[in-house]
């Protein structure tokens, strides 16, 4: 059977080459006799393979020295409570930028802990755009402010970062990194579920300051405190060892295809195919300012959302499938992450301006 176009927002399109060599290496890891997700944590393979992919990792977004990176569990919705729990360091309060319903849901969780500041909100404008920097409302009392780069379900990205002179900032970048070169200086803290851009579902990134390590909040049970992960390498408990490897694999591939740069014209490039063709038409919509629209998640709408399912219908068969919106904004949203071909955009286009021409 023949593979298709899969436009999910995650789990996501994987790269092929990073299938066909995970395929490849299944029962015999290099020569081990071992699949890798049957090593121990421990064996020196296992080491080579996490050590390998934190090497690759690191080179591929330049991340300096003073950062540790951390392989979890538990998912981004995790570092919703993760974050204020590690970056309070004795502080009560937190500036949030309201933006979208990832946003809010991390602000729904950090309320547990601290009061939690609306530094910026979009949802006046049903979260069609980022706010600006003018708007944001920081306070110097904020122990960090947490913002979400890119809000998956609406389809909007922030096109600059926020500038918060010494306040550490917290990024919550599940559906944008590794999409293109960022600076990591500019955070204090990263994370990002890795079933988009990264891999499997089950692994979770952390890229964290160190001085901002060893400060938790009294009563962090010891799995949620970013010192135990950074003191013991990531191998406290289990790690996810296999969505480790094909992390690895995955950073490889990005490594070998240029980097984030060359991801970043490529991402542009399908990004701005798919945006003309929406907007060109008189038949899909997408209400997000120009600006702030986002290159990896595209949600549409059609003239006539009675034709929605038939829509889905015909795109399935057409081998484009899971372009169905959240189920919390409705109509359409292709996700367009690195694994996607410029072939798969080119196609998605195509059957758009047919189905267009034959019930538009
Ligand atoms: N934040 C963003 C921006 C997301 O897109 C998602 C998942 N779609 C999450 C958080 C939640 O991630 P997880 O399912 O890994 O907890």
């Amino acid at each position: 059977m023949a593979r298709v176009f899969n436009f999910s927002a995650g789990p996501a399109i994987l790269p092929e080459e990073v299938l066909r060599q995970a395929r490849e290496e299944l029962l015999n890891w290099r020569g081990s006799g071992l699949c890798v997700a049957e090593m121990s944590h421990r064996d020196q393979e296992f080491v080579s393979i996490a050590e390998q992919a934190e090497a690759d990792l690191r080179a591929l977004l330049a991340i300096p020295d003073s950062y540790r990176v951390l392989f979890l569990q538990g998912g981004a919705s995790s570092q919703f409570a993760m974050v204020p729990m590690n970056l309070l360091r004795g502080g009560d309060q937190a500036d949030y930028l309201n933006t979208g319903s990832w946003s809010k849901k991390a602000i729904a969780e950090a309320k547990r802990f601290c009061a939690v500041e609306i530094a910026a909100s979009t949802e006046d404008a049903r979260f069609t755009r980022a706010p600006t920097q003018r708007e944001l409302n920081l306070s110097s009392e904020a122990a960090y402010v947490h913002y979400t780069p890119n809000e998956t379900i609406e389809g909007v990205e922030f096109p600059f970062v926020p500038e918060t002179v010494d306040i550490p900032l917290a990024a919550d970048m599940s559906s944008t990194l590794l999409s293109r070169p960022i600076e990591v200086s500019r955070y204090g803290v990263i994370y990002a579920g890795a079933q988009k851009n990264l891999g499997l579902a089950g692994l979770t990134l952390v890229i964290v300051r160190e001085d901002l390590i060893g400060r938790p909040l009294a009563g962090t049970p010891a799995m949620f405190d970013y010192k135990t992960h950074a003191d013991a390498g990531s191998m406290y408990n289990t790690p996810p060892t296999y969505a480790w490897y094909l992390a690895g694999l995955v950073f490889q591939w990005l490594r070998c295809r240029g980097g984030l740069a060359a991801m970043a014209t490529i991402n542009e490039r399908k990004a701005g195919a798919l945006y003309a063709a929406i907007d060109t038409s008189g038949f899909y919509a997408n209400p997000v300012e120009p600006a702030c629209r986002s290159r990896m998640n595209v949600p549409f709408t059609l003239a006539d959302p009675g034709l929605d399912q038939k829509f889905l219908t015909e795109a399935k068969a057409a081998d484009l499938v899971t372009l169905e919106g959240h189920r919390s904004v409705g109509g359409m949203r292709a996700s367009i992450y690195n694994a996607m071909p410029e072939e798969g955009v080119r196609a998605l286009i195509a059957f758009m301006q047919e189905f267009e021409r034959r019930y538009g």
